[in-house]
């Protein structure tokens, strides 16, 4: 099993990462990805990658700190993909007009410029998107990168659609496990197995029954428990169809 998205880096993880990163194992927790927010963070993930063999590694800025995006972070953030075989995809990378924590037109634009570096490098990009999916369309529609997943996609069927039609992924995290999650529920059933993937986006939204503690990636087994029991296939099942798509999407050695 493959947590696709965590965030190691994270300062919840600074006192036990190598507890969290045994207890992944002890859990069938093969494979991880630990994903960056800002390139400061990205440094710290490529170094945990470096470290751990079943860890790999994305450089990116996230929407909420587009506005400290400064001139000469583009060539920086190229300099970082190509500084390590461990790092697989730009990200986390998109738009957030939920909390707006940086201006929405300084999102787009840096939303735009790392989506188009992505597509130059090669490398898949890992999108966040909250209550911004029509102007995240309109982007990935002038770009048309060759390979995208929306994480913790907690969108409805109508609004996704598009993604699994262009070819695109989807990743769901804890939040499919909440009572209130009937949207995502809807959208699992209609999302192909061959199209998603799973992730915990540790250390937040732990999924039930480890909900208010502190996510980690051992518990990225309830998101697959929850998808196996809305499409009413086995576990197993899940597992193999999401690791296999986490491995081709990031190019994993297997
Ligand atoms: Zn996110
Ligand atoms: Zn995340």
């Amino acid at each position: 099993m493959i947590d696709s998205h965590c965030h190691l880096a994270d300062a919840k993880f600074a006192a036990d990462l190598p507890d969290v990163i045994a207890r992944a194992t002890k859990n069938g927790v093969d494979r991880m990805v630990t994903i960056a927010d800002t390139l400061e963070e990205a440094e710290k993930c490529i170094a945990i990658a470096e470290k751990h063999p079943q860890i790999f590694a994305t450089v990116g800025v996230h929407p909420h700190e587009a506005k400290s995006w400064k001139q000469g972070d583009d060539d920086r953030l190229r300099l970082l993909v190509q500084s390590s075989k461990k790092v697989k995809a730009v990200g986390e990378i998109g738009l957030d007009y939920h909390y707006d924590f940086s201006p929405r037109d300084t999102q787009r634009e840096v939303f735009a410029l790392q989506l188009k570096i992505a597509k130059e490098i090669k490398k898949p990009a890992v999108i966040h998107c909250r209550e911004a999916v029509e102007d995240l369309w309109m982007i990935i529609e002038k770009e048309k990168p060759a390979s995208l997943v929306l994480h913790c996609c907690t969108e409805k069927w109508e609004d996704v659609e598009r993604f699994i039609a262009a070819g695109y992924l989807l990743s769901f995290t804890g939040i499919t496990t909440y009572p209130n999650a009937a949207d995502i529920r809807k959208t699992i059933k209609h999302c192909p197995l061959s199209q998603m993937m799973i992730e915990t986006d540790a250390p937040y939204l732990a999924p039930v029954p480890h909900r208010g503690k502190r996510n980690e990636p051992a518990f990225v087994i309830e998101v697959a428990k929850a998808i196996a029991d809305i499409k009413g296939v086995s576990v197993e099942e899940v597992d193999a169809a999401t690791t296999a798509n986490a491995v081709e999407f990031y190019r994993l050695p297997s």
